[in-house]
């Protein structure tokens, strides 16, 4: 894109710091210097050199006397001393009696020492702040000139720019924003009839889902220009210049309209402005600006504000309220098909072998965001070049996929017979068990190649398509599978290990959700006892309950997942042979595919 950085102002306060400083210099610092090269001597020399007639010319000064030898080479002081018959004797020794002695002296080097050298070293100075400012801050406009200017990135419309094809799946909001992108080519359309546009429209989801793309492709489908900013960059960068920088951004962008201005991460100023004492003010003052700013221009002036969160629940009610973001897009999680076509997206952009077949990498890459998967396409390149090929394969996409889900090979990890063994067993157990349950997905790939992220192996399940709605049997499988690891290491080693945390984790978490929000405990009915804070964000949940409803919620957890924990070891026992037969396989190939897995259950 065409970056244009907006006009250098004009740095006068730079040259009016630059000439005070000058005349401090010149009034108190050069004088002292000039005199630093005087020598000073006692008056018995000055005497004996007056007697010696060795005194070229001589300044009585109201405190001291200023003196050079003969040849006005040096320069000389002394102190002042009650002496009435001085002035006859340096008369008759010769000396010339001068009124401005030290500019005598040396003319050219009181003019050099007086204006030149600090012009230059001022020069110089401004010249590596100049550009060290303009390096770090990509523009002249920002730090000490122009203070409270908006460096909002200015992208003026470029074929090359992002547009709606570049943002797959999606397709809800990109529907959504295409109306934005109509208003802005044709507003009169819109005019004519009355309608007017929202002013603000907020684009919610997880990170990594495509929301700054989606913004960038608004403005590169209308053809006009983008003003992006990140709220924390209000709050963060320019202590106590919120609010005016607030107030630039908007007088740029109504200089450019239509224009998008875009802010992303608006959580960070547009948090709920509580009655705290010694809250944030300086993030209240920014919120404020914002908001009386939105309000303060018309509907249909061509503005349209964008802003990008993933936390709306915490946003002020006056941020959201009609006439500010009143529009709400929601950017979700890819589906499986928003996840194909993201891939195929990206697999564009490296040398991919055309057999690859993303609908089975999709499956594979279930749960990943847009920028997970920009990520897996890529780190599969990376793996094909390491290779020395020059292709991506199917191979690479699939490895890659557990590189951004568990982390890299770690190569050096050495594991103990026994560990392998148990780390196997355990694999094999989740694997066994969700394969036995006939709801649970398939297994994909089962490995004990330790990892990076600190996995020691892992089991790679795979939905069969999409599931927007999950039976209460289904998750109790779900948490069954979860403990199935655990389970197999008691079934065969009849000791258990640290390996299971993760999955004590995950299977404690469905069981909580399931009795506090889904409804599925015997008593409580459709009562909600939790409520879900942070949607989008890993998900904390506030108790909203009697410190007995508590109680009794921690209970049925436990008995909940206790349950599929024994359910699960059930299983294994009545599969003890298949459980052998397939971790002893696991143990020697380190990983085996589900089709492998499957063969050596069914025969
Ligand atoms: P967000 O603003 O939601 O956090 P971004 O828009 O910054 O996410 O996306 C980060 C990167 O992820 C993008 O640069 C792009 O490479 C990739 N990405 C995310 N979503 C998509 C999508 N729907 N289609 C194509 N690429 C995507
Ligand atoms: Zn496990």
């Amino acid at each position: 894109m065409n970056e244009i950085k907006t006009p250098k102002k004009p740095i006068i306060w730079y040259y009016i710091i630059v000439i005070a400083v000058l005349f401090l210099l010149n009034a108190a610092v050069f004088p002292y210097i000039a005199q630093s090269q005087i020598k000073e001597v006692d008056y018995g020399t000055f005497i004996s050199m007056t007697e010696a007639h060795k005194i070229g010319q001589v300044q009585i000064q109201n405190n001291q006397i200023l003196f050079t030898d003969k040849d006005e080479e040096q320069l000389y002081k002394t102190g002042l001393m009650d002496d009435p018959n001085l002035t006859d004797r340096l008369y008759d020794s010769g000396a010339e009696f001068s009124s401005e002695i030290i500019e005598e002296m040396s003319p050219v080097m009181a003019i050099f020492l007086n204006w030149v050298l600090p012009m230059l070293i001022f020069i110089g100075i401004g010249q590596f702040m100049y550009k060290k400012m303009v390096n770090k801050a990509g523009g002249p406009n920002s730090m000490m000139f122009g203070m409270g200017k908006s460096n909002a990135k200015v992208y003026v419309h470029s074929t090359e720019g992002i547009h709606f094809s570049d943002v797959a799946g999606e397709d809800e909001a990109k529907e959504n924003l295409a109306e934005i992108v109509d208003y802005l080519h044709n507003p009169d359309k819109y005019k004519e009839i009355g309608a007017s546009m929202p002013k603000g429209i907020l684009l919610v989801g997880p990170p990594g889902t495509g929301k700054t793309m989606l913004a960038k492709a608004v403005a590169g489908e209308a053809n006009v220009p983008f003003f992006s900013m990140s709220g924390s960059e209000f709050v963060e960068m320019f202590v106590g210049m919120g609010a005016s920088k607030v107030r630039d951004l908007f007088k740029q962008a109504k200089e450019k309209a239509p224009c998008i201005v875009f802010i992303d991460e608006i959580d960070a100023i547009g948090k709920k402005r509580d009655g705290h004492i010694g809250g944030n003010d300086e993030r209240e003052q920014t919120l404020n600006q914002l908001l009386t700013e939105m309000d303060g221009f018309e509907g249909n002036n061509g503005v349209i504000i964008l802003a990008a969160t993933n936390r709306p629940e915490s946003l002020d009610p006056a941020l959201t309220r009609p006439g500010r973001f009143d529009r709400r897009v929601p950017v979700e999680l890819p589906d499986l098909q928003g996840r194909e076509a993201i891939l195929k997206v990206h697999a564009k952009k490296i040398k991919a072998d055309p057999t690859i077949d993303y609908n089975k990498v999709a499956r594979m890459a279930s749960g990943a965001s847009g920028a997970e998967l920009a990520n897996i396409v890529n780190e599969a390149a990376l793996r094909a070049v390491r290779d020395g090929r020059n292709t991506a394969t199917q191979a690479d996409m699939e490895e890659s996929i557990e590189v951004v889900i568990a982390g890299y090979q770690k190569k050096n990890a050495i594991l103990t017979d026994r560990e392998k063994q148990i780390v196997a067993y355990h694999e094999i157990g989740h694997a066994l068990v969700a394969a036995k349950q006939s709801n649970s997905a398939p297994v994909q790939k089962i490995t004990i190649v330790p990892r990076t992220s600190g996995a020691l192996g892992y089991t790679m399940q795979v939905d069969e398509g999409n599931h927007y709605l999950m039976t209460k049997d289904e998750i109790e499988n779900k948490i069954a599978t979860f403990t199935g690891g655990r389970a197999a290491e008691e079934v065969k080693f009849g000791s258990v290990t640290t390996g299971a945390s993760n999955d004590i984790e995950q299977a404690t978490k469905l069981a909580r959700a399931m009795i506090t929000r889904y409804g599925m405990s015997e008593d409580f009915d459709m009562v909600a006892m939790e409520t879900v804070n942070n949607q989008y964000l890993g998900g904390d949940t506030s108790l909203s309950c009697s410190a007995e409803t508590q109680t009794e919620i921690d209970r049925q957890v436990v008995a909940l997942v206790k349950k599929q924990h024994d359910k699960a070891a059930q299983i294994l026992m009545e599969n003890r042979e298949k459980l052998d037969e397939l971790s002893m396989y696991l143990y020697e190939k380190e990983t085996i595919t589900g089709e492998e897995f499957m063969r050596i259950l069914n025969n």
